[in-house]
């Protein structure tokens, strides 16, 4: 079974569609996210791009902030400042990467734990490690929703999550753990990762080396979820799993282009629904 993200994600979009023009009838506002974008680096761009679509698509209020290359820290901070005392703004993305000479640590730490659409901010990160209500980071949530959809039980199963960044391999393990599956994090040090990865009736591939999960990583049935986003030599996207080689083992598997990709930014516009909910019934 291929699970297609492009699709589930689209179906989300159109029911927060709905869902927004409710939520404006009753609370007279829309949903508000501000995205800040530094500089031009192409691959930022083009998911800020996506970003920006799938916000007006679910009718949000926000705009684009662009900033120069060479803005300075302090501006910012300025601008995150501004953004976070300003009572019609619920969410505020800043797109990473940075340039070199600011510190994102202390960028994600500036926006107001309340309006962390990203889920990075460090209050978060040790609310969801704490299993506090928090906002959950977009690409750990969107591969769950993927799961869900996908009707693949997660209870009770054994998970391999390949890769350990704070973004995405930490939380999905969390995420999948508090799923009740057993779970292990393999990385670069991991031995025999073939081996350890047969293993799991989950397997979520979050790298970032193109096709590196071959056919023998896999155990047969086993759904496959590839995170990763790479490009080849000819300039194709492709994931961490070899797609065509895993199809005929895995029980399911997401697609590059079309799984994990399209789910982040529709959780993102998940997150911003709710941090407005979240400050609207504070309010009350
Ligand atoms: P990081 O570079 O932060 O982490 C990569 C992880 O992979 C590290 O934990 C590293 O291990 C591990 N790793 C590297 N080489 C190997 C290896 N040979 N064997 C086993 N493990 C290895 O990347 P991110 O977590 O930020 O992103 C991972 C991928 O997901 C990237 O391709 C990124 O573009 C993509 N991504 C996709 C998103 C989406 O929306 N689809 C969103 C975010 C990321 P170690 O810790 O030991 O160094």
């Amino acid at each position: 079974m291929i699970i297609d993200g492009k699709q589930i994600s689209q179906s989300l979009k159109d029911a927060m569609k709905i869902e927004v023009d409710a939520l404006a009838e009753q609370y007279g506002r829309r949903p508000c996210l501000m995205v800040i974008i530094v500089g031009n680096n192409p691959a930022s761009r083009s998911y800020v791009r996506g970003k920006i679509k799938a916000t007006e698509y679910c009718g949000f209020d926000g705009h684009l902030v662009e900033l120069p290359e060479d803005v300075s820290e302090a501006t910012l901070l300025a601008e995150i400042d501004k953004l976070n005392n300003d009572p019609l703004v619920d969410g505020i993305l800043v797109q990473l990467p940075l340039p070199k000479h600011i510190s994102e640590d202390k960028v994600i730490a500036a926006i107001s734990a309340e309006k962390d659409v990203d889920g990075f901010h460090p209050e978060n990160v040790a609310r969801l490690w704490l299993n506090q209500h928090c906002i959950l980071p977009c690409t750990p949530k969107g591969i769950i929703e993927l799961l869900d959809q996908a009707g693949v039980e997660i209870a009770g199963k054994k998970a391999v999550v390949i890769g350990r960044s704070n973004i995405v391999g930490k939380p999905v393990a969390k995420l999948l753990l508090d799923r009740n599956a057993t779970v292990t994090i393999a990385h670069s040090r991991t031995k025999d990762l073939a081996a350890v990865c047969r293993e799991a009736d989950i397997l979520v591939a979050a790298v970032g080396r193109a096709k590196m999960v071959t056919a023998e990583y896999v155990k047969p049935g086993a759904a496959v979820i590839d995170v990763g986003i790479n490009r080849t030599e000819d300039g194709k996207l492709v994931g961490d799993v070899d797609y065509e080689a895993v199809l005929p083992v895995a029980g399911a598997i997401t697609p590059v282009p079309g799984g994990v990709g399209p789910m982040t930014i529709t959780m993102l516009m998940r997150n911003t629904i709710e941090c407005f909910l979240n400050r609207e019934n504070k309010k009350a």
